[in-house]
């Protein structure tokens, strides 16, 4: 997500439109695949049992050169390096859904197929129910008086029908008790209906100027991590969607005329009564979502590997011009494609959606497909704010790989996926030759006493950047005072962290470092551990002045 709303948000974009990278050499190797494991058929907790080990072995075996040098410790993925996608077990939706614009409901029926993929017996299931969070007031209460998702028939493969339970504290978190407990590694079925209705609001799910974004829709499994299911409290600034990466079948009908952007692939269409079927399917994602419209309009462009499709709602917006919107929308992703497939890994899927549409943010990501807010568009017209737009669109695509690809807890650690993200603008930037007038390499020298004297102080100094309560940029999102601390600290603070790590050991040593962490964790869930094992595993403990930094910027490491 990338805010853009309130008086924090503008000091983002503030900072997300000066920034500076610089370039130096570094020796990069390639690793094993991690793909290459033995078996076929094994549950993703045996899988991840096996990674793990192989991880302490490797981690084992680098600890007596880690002392030494960085370069010498370098032997990450090379740059391009593919992204493979599981050989073990993922989670399966099956879904019959109908989007109903007359109604204003989406629903259907899910056939969910799962596995307890850790090391306690599961009891009871925690689902997440996002959309009875959307009240028509546009405000997201816990115990919201919006439209409360219908769930019905409820049916488990072993345990016959079952009950379900809202949170007493949280709408959106649904308890199911399973009356024949699911033990490490079995597989089970659940199926249910479901309806949920969408509310007249400009918001990440929700209907406005003919567009509805239709988004966190369904009831999802929430992800169990270290004895204990996630149910973190929504947020309107940042996320706490957090889920398993899954395999989608989605059978959707809606009404004749409608254009349907979403995760994954169209297989086929067809037509019928004045009712229009798509089938649809994404693989190797962790949510399923759709943006549709009637007065959609669709361009498509095969960039590299992947067929990109720009959506806009040509009624919505009179005053811009849509061709060069469009011809800047491909241009920026173009580039982003470009330098994240190189630095990242490449980008697996076949597809990628962008949609512009009015929500409460600058951007927002979602596998294969992200939203674009219209008022970024409307910097089209001057030459000196577009990069607000180009801002949100690399960094909504870099998501698809710190957010979709690695997966975390967008709630209790939102710098993994935000920081990352924003710290991929400044490749963007770089790339696009707009690294001129920087302020994140001046105010973050000058924030963390790494000294350049050579460096001029530039005119417009954005007012209170990182003027906040605390440097640490590892604090879950209800830590933080209020907003303006959690955007300057997870966007501004974390994107001059990794700018002045970059500084300090090289730009080809940190990306390469990215992208073994990438590769370490794809179609996982990671986390602060996570990064800094494979961190410290290529550059070790020997620069002190990036150990400096991270003392004073991550609470969570000793
Ligand atoms: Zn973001």
């Amino acid at each position: 997500m990338r805010k853009s709303m309130c008086a924090a948000a503008a000091v983002v974009m503030l900072i997300n439109a000066f920034c500076l990278t610089s370039c130096s050499p570094g020796k990069v190797t390639p690793k094993p695949d991690p793909s290459d494991t033995s078996g076929t058929t094994v549950t993703a907790a045996a899988s991840e049992t096996t990674t793990e080990t192989s991880a302490e072995e490797t981690t084992e075996a680098t600890t007596e050169t880690s002392e030494t040098s960085i370069q010498t410790l370098v032997t990450p993925p090379d740059k391009g390096c593919q992204i493979a996608f599981p050989t073990g077990d993922v989670y399966n939706y099956d879904m019959d859904l109908k989007f109903d614009p007359d109604k204003k409901t989406v629903g259907g029926h899910v056939v969910f197929e799962y596995f307890n993929d850790s090391e306690d017996t599961w009891k009871k299931l925690c689902m997440r129910d996002y959309p009875s969070l959307f009240a028509e007031d546009g405000s997201h209460g816990k115990n919201s008086d919006g439209g409360i998702t219908e769930i019905e028939n409820i049916e488990d493969d072993k345990c016959g029908k079952l009950k379900y339970k809202r949170d007493k504290e949280d709408v959106s978190v649904l308890w199911i008790d399973l009356s024949e407990p699911l033990k490490p590694g079995e597989k089970r079925v659940l199926s249910y209906d479901f309806t949920a209705k969408i509310p007249a609001v400009a918001d990440r799910f929700g209907y406005y100027k003919d567009i509805y974004n239709v988004t966190n829709f369904y009831p999802i499994l929430a992800e169990y991590r270290d004895g204990a299911w996630s149910h973190e409290t929504f947020s309107d600034t940042g996320e706490c969607f957090y889920s398993e990466i899954s395999n989608y079948k989605v059978k959707l009908d809606v009404p004749s005329g409608y254009i349907v952007a979403s995760s994954g692939e169209e297989i086929d269409s067809s037509e019928k009564d004045g009712i229009l079927t798509y089938n649809f399917e994404a693989p190797f994602v962790r949510d399923f979502v759709f943006c549709a419209g009637d007065k959609l309009k669709k361009e498509q462009k095969q960039l590299g590997d992947v067929m990109v499709n720009v959506y806009y709602n040509e009624a919505d917006k009179p005053d811009i011009d849509l061709d060069k919107l469009v011809e800047k929308t491909y241009k920026t992703a173009d580039i982003s494609l470009t330098t994240y497939n190189s630095e990242f890994g490449k980008y697996p899927y076949d597809e990628l959606d962008i949609l512009y549409a009015t929500i409460a943010a600058g951007g927002m990501e979602y596998p294969n497909l992200v939203i674009i807010d219209n008022s970024e568009a409307e910097t089209l017209a001057d030459d000196a704010h577009v990069v607000h737009l180009e801002m949100d669109i690399c960094h909504e695509i870099a998501h698809q790989w710190f957010m979709n690809i690695v997966g975390s807890d967008s709630g209790r650690e939102p710098w993994l996926d935000e920081t990352l993200a924003s710290y991929a603008e400044i490749l963007y930037l770089q790339e696009s030759g707009q690294e001129e007038n920087s302020h994140i390499t001046w105010v973050s020298r000058e924030r963390f006493d790494l000294s350049a004297a050579d460096e001029s102080k530039p005119d417009s100094m954005p007012h209170g950047m990182f003027e906040t309560d605390t440097d640490y940029i590892d604090l879950a999102i209800d830590e933080y005072k209020d907003d303006f601390n959690y955007i300057n600290n997870i966007y501004g603070l974390g994107k001059a962290f990794m700018y002045q790590t970059e500084q300090l050991i090289g730009k080809e040593e940190l990306h390469a470092v990215i992208r073994a962490y990438v590769q370490a964790n794809a179609f996982k869930n990671a986390d602060t551990e996570d990064f800094f094992e494979v961190f410290y595993k290529y550059l070790g403990h020997d620069n002190d002045k990036v150990e400096n930094m991270i003392d004073m910027m991550f609470s969570t490491l000793d």
